[in-house]
């Protein structure tokens, strides 16, 4: 399935409010339903796509910042696999915030704050790893055929000594000496309103109710351990500048074995000398002679996938379009490619031989060519500047 933008594919414009591109979704919709004898169900899957996204304020001001996700995992598989599932990783409230185990007895403001500005790891207890973003530098070049490269990035990781499970090697997991396998610890405290029983969870064993008896001399019985780590990325064919994508699990490590965040890698393209992107489209200009432009030539034009030979046809006005079929920007996750725009432009010599300006002068007299302006030519060719 070829990439498309969400505007396109709802038919509304980038400033389309809220109201418009809900009802441009419902006419999509219901033309396209596969129950019905006309519907498609790839272009329903498409505008549905595009609603999700575009429908959610959040995930509509991701996407005009950066474009749609491209998640690795699903690379080649069918279509775009981030979009509506890329943003935002998993709920950042789930997982903490209740003190107690069973019974959520104690709200604990101390771990809502204590996350949200950066945490401990106690804190962060259960929850799924946080997500990681970081720039990736491509090539021109690499970012229209696809490239595989080495990041190393430095987190959160599973401790290697004791593969997370915070005991010395050889040592055992014992129960917890201060809540007695309990997790939490019940508390009273007597008040002007009466006894308040509450439970709070165990410092010592942060809530698992088992400790390892004698901790990993590496990560100090935590489990987890700062470290880097060298992937191996694929960067598809067509990426552009701005786009992300999403490696699944290698943000960083959760709490005790909770699910790793994902990590996403920001994409800068270093712009071409030789060519500008436009979508899937490149443009590029190439100059010609006002002899080559005047009789027609053939010309050999420089596309990113090799010399290709261009017919310029005689009477050729400088500025004209040229498009080159299927040489241009390959779209993610599908064989699908734009075209290459070739603009010619007409040079006009700078220094001329003996000769040439003898041929020229007599080609300007046989053309009866004054000082004033040719007003019938001009009136001729105007339209195509
Ligand atoms: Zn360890
Ligand atoms: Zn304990």
């Amino acid at each position: 399935m070829a990439q498309k933008d969400f505007y396109d594919i709802l038919g509304v414009s980038k400033s389309a409010t809220a109201d418009e591109i809900k009802r441009a979704y419902r006419k999509k919709a219901h033309e396209y339903h596969p129950d019905k004898g006309a519907g498609n169900e790839d272009k329903f899957k498409e505008a549905s796509e595009a609603y999700q996204v575009l429908s959610n304020e959040e995930q509509r001001k991701q996407y005009d910042q950066y474009g749609q996700t491209f998640d690795q995992a699903q690379r080649n598989g069918q279509g775009f696999g981030g979009g509506a599932g890329g943003f935002g990783g998993g709920d950042p409230f789930a997982g903490f915030g209740f003190g107690g185990n069973n019974g959520g007895v104690e709200f604990d403001f101390g771990d809502i704050f204590g996350d949200m500005f950066g945490g401990s790891q106690r804190q962060a207890r259960r929850s799924r790893g946080v997500d990681l973003e970081m720039p990736i530098s491509v090539t021109f070049e690499e970012s229209m055929f696809g490239v595989e490269k080495e990041i190393t990035l430095e987190k959160k990781d599973t401790c290697a000594r004791c593969k997370g499970n915070g005991a010395e090697e050889g040592t055992k997991i014992v129960t917890c000496t201060k809540c007695h396998g309990q997790g939490q610890i019940n508390t009273q405290r007597r008040t002007i309103f009466g006894n308040i029983n509450s439970a709070v969870t165990c410092d010592l064993c942060d809530g698992d109710g088992k400790i390892p008896e004698t901790p990993c001399t590496e990560c100090k019985g935590s489990g987890i351990k700062r470290q880097q780590k060298t992937l191996q990325v694929k960067i598809p064919a067509g990426i552009d500048n701005g786009q992300r994508i999403r490696i699944n699990g290698e943000g960083e490590v959760g709490y005790k074995g909770s699910n790793h965040g994902d990590l996403y890698l920001l994409v800068r393209v270093t712009p071409s000398k030789d060519y500008i992107r436009d979508g899937h489209n490149l443009l590029k200009t190439i100059p010609i002679s006002f002899s080559q432009a005047a009789l027609g030539t053939k010309v050999m034009v420089e596309t990113i996938d090799g010399k290709i030979e261009l017919k310029i046809p005689a009477g050729t006005q400088s500025g004209k379009i040229f498009r080159v079929g299927g040489k241009g920007v390959q779209y993610v996750n599908s064989g699908k490619r734009g075209d290459l725009l070739v603009t010619v432009r007409v040079v006009v010599p700078s220094k001329l031989t003996k000769k040439e300006s003898e041929l020229l002068k007599d080609l300007s007299k046989l053309a009866g060519e004054t000082t004033e302006v040719n007003k019938s030519f001009w009136e001729q060719i105007k339209d195509q500047f």
